[in-house]
């Protein structure tokens, strides 16, 4: 049976050529054949030129998911095991991240790794899966089957992102895909520190691992100084910078299981400097400026505070507020880390807020790095939309 085209209409057809892997309802003109929910479609331009091989969904705004650029290549399942093994050569032969048992990692970024929708991390011998696609959720044990080839992981786990059933009309639950269990006390190893995963109810797929080489470049600068580790989930930054030699260290996070994490984590490692505080991070940073305390290293990691263009005026009062807050805890020459991992707010957009937020407090202010996500979270040059985290290291004097 051929399969199905969809075919766009005419003057839609430049984004493909530049093989961005999203077709939007509003581009097509008409479906030729009748491709149910998941299956294989041809996307051709409007005067029939080919343009990609990608698998369909009505149920999305994301009607055809690109993923194929050859007309004869289907994507079977020697299409989608040949695109695995390339991005674990990323991880493996490039960054060296398979370090051992205990390694964690991004095995696969979605669209950064040509394969929209799927999204795999390695937390020491095991792998949690995330789908927010309905056409790679139907071939999940096809997956499950390259993955335990090519990794040899000890169990499998599928990890859902709230609301994404509803935008891919998918019925997916968390849970086991193959294996075995992974313990609630599973542990993996960065840079030496130990960490625990809890790859069931962990926030994210357990881990903040984009953020593992701005940890690294924080921790530089921490010995002999007195950190707060702002938005803190399991310790990441405080972990690293108590280890580096910080005099001390406050974590604060909001939730309650996250801090729990985080002192089972220092406990894990033998470090006894840090300090943990539940509360809400504005509310507690307003009572640090009353109570005249100061810090040298101040990290703010929150989460993402906008996911449309909507919401971006809120946030982006937010991060301002976070900032005029941030200017009266430093000591003088403090180092000021601002992450931001809300991507409709891009690089230089926050440096405007930061540099705003220092003036407004009459203090000199120098960009000493401008980070992005550690490489095994790479930005696929067709699809920059994939571009989310920032990180900047700043000198408050
Ligand atoms: N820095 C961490 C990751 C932070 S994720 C790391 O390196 O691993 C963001 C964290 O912010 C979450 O743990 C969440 O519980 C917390 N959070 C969200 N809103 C908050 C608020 N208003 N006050 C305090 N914590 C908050």
């Amino acid at each position: 049976m051929a399969t199905p085209t969809v075919i766009l209409k005419p003057k839609h057809a430049q984004p493909f050529f530049g093989r961005h892997p999203w077709v939007f309802a509003g581009a097509v003109d008409k479906v030729e054949g009748k491709p149910a929910n998941g299956d294989e479609v041809i996307l051709k331009a409007s005067n029939g030129t080919f343009l990609a091989r990608g698998l369909y969904n009505d149920n999305s705004k994301i009607l055809v998911r690109n993923y194929g650029w050859v007309e004869d290549q289907p994507l079977d399942a020697a299409f989608f095991r040949a695109k695995i093994a390339r991005a674990i050569g990323l991880r493996h032969d490039v960054l060296h991240l398979n370090t051992g048992p205990k390694a964690a990692y991004r095995v696969i970024s979605s669209e950064a790794d040509g394969l929209s929708g799927l999204t795999v991390d390695r937390y020491a011998e095991w792998l949690t899966v995330q789908f927010t696609s309905l056409a790679l959720a139907n071939r999940k044990e096809m997956f499950a089957e390259i993955l335990r080839e090519l990794l040899q992981p000890q169990g499998i786990y599928v990890r859902t992102e709230k609301g994404i059933g509803k935008l891919e009309g998918l019925e997916l639950h968390d849970g086991l895909l193959w294996g075995v269990q992974p313990p609630t006390d599973l542990m993996i190893e960065e840079n030496g520190l130990r960490f625990r995963v809890d790859l069931t109810e962990g926030q994210k797929t357990g881990y903040y691992l984009d953020q593992r080489d701005n940890r690294v470049a924080v921790a530089k600068m921490a010995a002999g100084k007195r950190v707060l580790d702002a938005f803190s989930y399991s310790g990441g930054f405080g972990l690293y910078c108590a280890k580096a030699g910080a005099t001390s260290v406050e974590c604060v996070d909001a939730s309650e299981s996250a801090l729990k994490l985080a002192e089972a984590n220092a406990v894990a490692n033998g470090l006894s400097t840090l300090e943990f505080t539940q509360g809400d991070v504005f509310a507690y940073l307003a009572q640090l400026v009353a109570d005249k305390k100061t810090f040298d290293i101040l990290v703010l990691d929150p989460p993402k505070f906008a996911r449309n263009r909507a919401a971006l005026p809120d946030a982006i009062r937010g991060y301002k507020r976070l900032h005029q807050l941030a200017m009266k805890l430093l000591a003088p020459d403090g180092i000021l880390v601002t992450c931001c991992c809300t991507g409709l707010i891009v690089m230089d957009e926050l440096i405007e807020i930061i540099g705003q937020s220092a003036v407004e407090s009459k203090r000199d202010l120098q960009i000493l790095e401008r980070r992005g996500p550690a490489a095994d979270h790479p930005v696929s040059a067709n699809c920059l939309e994939g571009s989310y985290l920032k990180c900047i290291l700043s000198r408050v004097g």
